[in-house]
């Protein structure tokens, strides 16, 4: 299920990612002992296949052949979606579940096993934390994303950004192991194309991995921005929407080609946001962690376009219409006039 691997000599990863991840061949879990062994800290990355700078850092740190403060133990996911030519193009091999929704009961598809096998893992390692690096769709900043706002989480999240998004909201994801207590981050390193990306994930793997301590330290203040359960802008089923600069008469919604421009943004109530169909906001849904439909409280459909009603702060807009359909089309928070 796991390819395990022990203290692997860099002549073995191969020159590049590619040659790493064809060597890997599945989902695969790297120990590298540390100074002090009596302690571990794990990073995950590739959960998405399509996500490659935490597999690139990876790669790289491995190569430099660095002794860690502790025991790092690396897990890559979706080696096999990763690896499915054209290389990094594919979230999940096609037909598979998302892998990063399954690291909850039942773990009965191929998916679910993976997930069951990683966190048997990680629990019988007992670390002292868990980051897990990822890839926005779109092009922005790095951010964190966290169940829990506490001190420790946010000096986790200091080690690679200034911004926390904490959500209630629960889909399965690994990032719900804080819950287990072990404190847990999934750092959002930027777009996979953005060359900002690939420095997040390369100094955070370095800075988690020399700390002697990566507990917050009392009085210290981490100077990490907290967004608090953002909602999801999602597609009702079968809707689909369309990237371009003008209305597409077959979508349901419109975004503009650059949408990802909007990432991190406020955006006033005077700004569209979209076309839309003829069904209008019929087609669109945002409900809170708590189930509650949101929708006519943030947005409004004028002339045919899409508007929200008072200021919103958007994260994860994608400009990708598969994300969008099967995901959502970003997320959002209200923010004070
Ligand atoms: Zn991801």
């Amino acid at each position: 299920m796991l390819n395990i691997i022990h203290d692997p000599e860099s002549a073995s990863l191969g020159a590049t990612v590619e040659a790493f991840l064809n060597r890997l061949s599945g989902p695969a879990a790297i120990f590298v002992k540390g100074k002090d062994r009596s302690r571990t800290r794990v990073i995950c990355t590739l959960l998405h296949g399509n996500e490659p700078s935490g597999v690139q850092a990876i790669h790289q740190y491995l190569s430099n052949g660095i002794t860690p403060a502790v025991n790092a133990l690396f897990i890559i996911g979706s080696v096999q979606a990763a690896l499915t030519p054209p290389l990094f193009s594919h979230r999940t091999l096609p037909g598979k579940r998302d892998l990063n929704r399954c690291f909850k009961p039942p773990f009965e598809d191929e998916q679910g096993e993976t997930a069951g096998a990683i966190l048997q893992l990680i629990h019988s390692v007992k670390p002292e934390a868990l980051i897990d690096l990822h890839n926005t769709s779109g092009s922005g900043p790095a951010f964190g994303v966290s169940i829990n706002g506490d001190t420790d989480h946010l000096a986790l999240t200091s080690l690679f950004t200034n911004d926390l998004i904490v959500t209630d909201l629960r889909l399965g994801a690994i990032m719900e192991l804080s819950e287990r207590e072990v404190p847990t981050v999934t750092i959002e390193c930027g777009g996979a194309s953005d060359t900002s990306a690939k420095f997040v994930a390369q100094e955070g793997i370095s800075r988690y991995l020399a700390a002697e301590s990566i507990h917050a330290e009392p009085g210290l203040d981490y100077r990490v921005n907290i967004f608090r359960n953002p909602i999801r802008l999602e597609l009702q089923p079968g809707k689909h929407a369309a990237y371009s600069d003008t209305p597409q008469p077959n979508a349901d919604i419109t975004l503009p080609k650059n949408a990802e421009r909007l990432n991190y943004g406020m955006v006033p109530h005077e700004e569209p946001l979209a076309f839309l169909g003829s069904e209008g906001l019929e087609v669109l849904t945002a409900k809170d962690h708590l189930g509650s439909e949101r929708l006519n409280e943030f947005f409004e459909c004028r002339e045919g376009q899409l508007f929200c009603k008072h200021p919103i702060k958007l994260f994860m807009v994608t400009t990708n219409a598969e994300i969008a359909a099967s995901d959502c089309l970003f997320y959002f928070i209200g923010c004070a006039d």
